[in-house]
This record gives structure tokens, C-alpha cells and sequence, in this order.
């Protein structure tokens, strides 16, 4: 392979993929709407600025570079708005996702990488979750994900010479170790963001939300994946396809996980900031914990994390947060 496609390769996870295929040597397209991503994040290749609903042109840029993988991001993120606006989720993230793949198809394209979420498996009964946890979603974010994976699965059943291969993110943070990306969202709800961003002075304090749950702290528990090690898994994953292995779904996490207070502690210890934090109600949907058993991963494409390390995580994030004044 040596040609890949990149929707949403202008947010968070998208550019530190195009940064990681860049650096393997590999040629990029980014096409990206820029809704929520940034024209410079984009540090390889060439950007295409389309929509997904914009058949015409996807196909027409899809047809012109013909390439050998596609990794599909560009999709809704946010739970909450999932829950307000379900239709926007289903249209971008299981409708859109849909016509690529029609697309594809009708151009004999194959070997698909999709973002897929740990939302797909609701409040799970045991930890760590294998792929093999019946998907249960709890929000219209995590179903629309879920659907998008299996027309996927069917697709490749159906379909001789087409594969792909799912991933499945856990808690997705930190940010470039050169400090050229990270996360820059108008809405910051994500836990090592938003402590950041109050450690920083934006917010008075932060909210712990639940401090009830069958834990030993009371609080949630995570398993938080460096970005850098996340894009590493899609590389994996296309070599994977491109040495003739069929089509997987695999869990992208380290193991094992972080509570809320465990979290808070190194934010402040990284940043040398003693933030206000403040205990409060449970957010609803957050199961108690989320780990990733990511051994199929692991055994199957011989991925390796090298960032296993909640004290390199919260830095790299605070080194960008600082970035972004
Ligand atoms: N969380 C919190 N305060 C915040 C943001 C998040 O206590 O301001 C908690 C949240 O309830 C969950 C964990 O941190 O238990 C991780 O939440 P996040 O939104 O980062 O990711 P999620 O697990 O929901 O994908």
C-alpha cells in the first residue's frame, strides 16, 4: 500500500494519522470538511476541503487518486449532542459513512479503516471488554457507530475483494510530543482537556461527576490511549490488510485504567496547578468503567503501545494546551 485516503484527517485523531503515514512514507489525501478540524493541523499530503454528503466531489477525488486504503473519521463525536440531535448523528456518522462505502464499491476500492468507539458497548458487564461484547449502545452516538460497523461487516461478507478493519477507540488523549497538534475543540468535555483548560484559568473548576460508583475511589474509570499510540494501531491495522489477512474489528486500549481523582492528581502534579475541583452529580450513560482488552490487537497486527504512561499523556496535552494560549 501506498496511497491512503483520509477523511477527517484535519481533527484530533485524523492528523496525527496523516502525521504517523507521513513519516512511514506513505501518500496522503486529507479530505475534510473542516467543520471542527484546521487546515494546519494537516502536517502531510495533499487537502481536499469537501463534505461527505457531497457525493460528487468525494467520488470525483476518490476516482482521480485511487487509493490503496482508506481511513474513514470524519464523523459527530460529541454524546450529548448525540442524545439532543440524534438525526444529525445518524445522517453524518451512518448515512455518510454508508455513501463512502457505495462509492468505494462502485470504484472496486477496498482495504477501509473505521474509527469505531468503545460507545458501542453501552455499560458493559465486565472489564477489561473483548470484541467479543455483544454491542449494546446506550446513546445515538455509540449506535450510530455500531450501525456503520456492521453494514461494514456485512459488506465484507458479501463482498470477495473488500475489507476493512474496525477500531475501536477507548479514552482517545494527549497530543503531539513535538507540540505541532492536539486537540482543539470549540467544546472541550473531555476529562484531560477540561482539567487542563481549568488548570489554565478558562473554567473555575472542575466537576467531578459522581463520586458514588462501585470503584475504589468512587469514581470512573478509564483506559486513556495516547494519540501518537492510537495512530500507530491504524498503520498496524493497514499493514494488517495489506499482508492479506481478512477483515477484524479490534479494541484500541491499554488494559488497564486511570479513576477521575487518579487523573486530577497528575493534571495538577504535571501542571504545578492546585485547581479547584468539585464533586457532582453522575453525568448520565458513564458506565463505571471502561477498559479495553486490546490482546487481539496486540496479537494480530503486533502492535505495541509506547506511551503506556498517564504522566507522558497529560503532558504532551498540557504542553499543547499551553500552545493554544
Ligand atoms: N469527567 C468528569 N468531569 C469532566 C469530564 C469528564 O468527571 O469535566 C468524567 C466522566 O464522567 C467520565 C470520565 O471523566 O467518568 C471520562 O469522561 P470523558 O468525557 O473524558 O470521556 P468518555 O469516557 O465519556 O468518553
Amino acid at each position: 500500500m501506498k496511497k491512503i485516503f483520509v477523511t477527517g484527517g484535519a481533527g484530533y485523531i485524523g492528523s496525527h494519522v496523516v502525521k504517523a503515514l507521513g513519516e512511514r512514507g506513505f501518500d496522503v489525501l486529507t479530505y475534510d470538511n473542516l467543520s471542527t478540524g484546521h487546515a494546519e493541523a494537516v502536517l502531510h499530503g495533499q487537502l481536499v476541503v469537501g463534505d461527505l454528503s457531497d457525493s460528487e466531489l468525494l467520488r470525483r477525488t476518490l476516482n482521480h487518486y485511487r487509493p490503496d486504503g482508506v481511513i474513514h473519521f470524519a464523523a459527530h463525536i460529541e454524546v450529548a449532542e448525540s442524545v439532543d440531535n440524534p438525526l444529525k448523528y445518524y445522517r453524518n456518522n451512518t448515512l455518510n459513512a454508508l455513501n463512502l462505502w457505495e462509492i468505494l464499491r462502485e470504484l472496486n476500492l477496498s482495504n477501509v479503516i473505521f474509527s469505531s468507539t468503545a460507545a458501542v458497548y453501552g455499560i458493559p458487564e465486565h472489564n477489561p471488554v473483548t470484541e467479543e461484547t455483544p454491542p449494546a449502545p446506550i446513546n445515538p452516538y455509540g449506535a450510530s457507530k455500531m450501525m456503520s460497523e456492521r453494514v461494514l461487516a456485512d459488506l465484507a461478507a458479501a463482498t470477495r475483494d473488500f475489507k476493512y478493519v474496525a477500531l475501536r477507540y477507548f479514552n482517545v488523549a494527549g497530543a503531539d510530543p513535538q507540540g505541532r497538534i492536539g486537540q482543539k475543540y470549540r467544546n472541550a468535555t473531555h476529562l484531560i482537556t477540561r482539567a487542563l483548560k481549568t488548570a489554565k484559568g478558562e473554567y473555575d473548576g472542575l466537576q467531578v461527576f459522581g463520586t458514588d460508583y462501585p470503584t475504589p475511589d468512587g469514581t470512573c474509570i478509564r483506559d486513556y490511549i495516547h494519540v501518537d499510540d492510537l495512530a500507530a494501531a491504524h498503520l498496524a491495522a493497514l499493514d494488517h490488510l495489506a499482508a492479506g489477512h481478512g477483515s477484524g474489528v479490534f479494541n484500541c486500549g491499554y488494559g488497564h485504567g486511570y479513576s477521575v481523582k487518579e487523573v486530577v492528581a497528575v493534571a495538577r502534579q504535571v501542571t504545578g496547578i492546585d485547581f479547584r475541583v468539585e464533586e457532582a452529580p453522575r453525568r448520565a450513560g458513564d458506565p463505571p468503567a471502561l477498559v479495553a482488552d486490546s490482546r487481539r490487537l496486540r496479537q494480530a497486527t503486533g502492535w505495541q503501545p509506547r506511551h503506556d504512561d498517564l504522566d507522558f499523556i497529560v503532558r504532551t496535552a498540557w504542553e499543547w494546551e499551553k500552545r493554544l494560549g
